[in-house]
């Protein structure tokens, strides 16, 4: 079985919605499919399956504090630490320490020659595990005003089970949550839509998971005259389209009631098709 990530460049394409059809369709392959939301600041996939909560576990950092008794204000920690979380102020014997700066690296823990900083624990999020049917889904969720999510999104992807099919939601862009929901994937889904900005956006993800040297194809969302603009761009890189959703009324119908658009034809064979695009490309890696 394998690993495969749904990303876009944007936010807007209908990702997730691609994503849980998808889920649905490799259900009926697979009998089980294990779904990891790592849109860890809209996590959204189980509102889609309409999944079953079945129970929640913290994520926690480390953060540094500093014990004044020990503390000789050397300076060591602040020079250290590459994100100014700490400042000494060697004349007033002070220290101060921002922990919304802080990513946990250890750096000052490790390099203080008197041991006088010590960690304690920072909660910034939670991982809900829920289930539907067959389908398992861990969501990641970052509290509302932190700022650190990979943290999140490495724990989500400890849910990976090896002997199932896993789908990873990312999150939109190409910053360094995208690049941590993408690592360690076999293989990779960008979904675009068919303009100008879907097109940019697009370019950036492809540049992303090139130097990431992952696998990838592209599935076009709302499909339609307007195609061309895509086509031209992934004929001349080189890059597989895999599928195409057709921008149609019924479609919006059935998102708006926030039923899965497989259940009817054409759509499901559209997915029955990517989804066979897909575990052939994989069993070419
Ligand atoms: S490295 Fe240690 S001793 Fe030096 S200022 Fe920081 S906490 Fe104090
Ligand atoms: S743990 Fe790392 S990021 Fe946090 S204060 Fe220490 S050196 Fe800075």
């Amino acid at each position: 079985m394998s690993v495969m990530t749904i990303l876009s460049g944007k936010g807007g394409t209908g990702k997730t919605t691609v994503l849980v059809n998808l889920a649905y369709a490799a259900k009926d392959r697979f009998g089980k499919v294990n779904l990891l939301d790592c849109d860890v600041e809209a996590p959204n996939v189980d509102l889609f399956i309409q999944a079953k909560p079945e129970s929640t576990e913290q994520v926690d950092i480390k953060i540094p504090r500093i014990d004044s008794d020990k503390c000789t204000y050397c300076g060591i920690c602040q020079e250290v630490c590459e994100f100014n979380a700490i400042v000494i102020m060697k004349s007033k014997k002070k220290h101060m320490i921002f922990d919304e700066l802080c990513h946990s690296c250890g750096a000052c823990f490790e390099m203080c020659p008197e041991n006088a900083i010590f960690e304690i624990d920072k909660n910034i999020g939670k991982i809900r595990k829920g289930s539907r049917d067959t389908l398992t889904i861990y969501s990641g969720f970052l509290k509302v005003g932190e700022m650190l999510g990979v943290p999140v999104i490495k724990k989500v992807k400890q849910h990976i089970v090896k002997d199932m099919f896993n789908l990873i939601d990312s999150s939109p862009g190409t910053s360094c949550p995208v690049v941590h929901s993408v690592l360690g994937s076999d293989f990779c889904l960008l979904v675009t839509e068919p303009t100008p900005f879907g097109l940019y956006d697009l370019q950036l993800a492809v540049d992303l998971l090139r130097v990431l040297k992952k696998d990838f194809s592209v599935v076009i969302n709302k499909s339609g005259a307007n195609d061309k603009i895509i086509d031209a761009y992934c004929k001349s890189e080189d890059i597989a389209i895999i599928g195409r959703i057709p921008f149609e009324k019924r479609i919006a119908e059935l998102y708006s009631k926030g039923d899965i658009i497989l259940k009817e034809e054409p759509y499901k064979k559209i997915y029955k098709d990517i989804l066979d695009n897909i575990l052939n490309r994989i069993e070419q890696l």
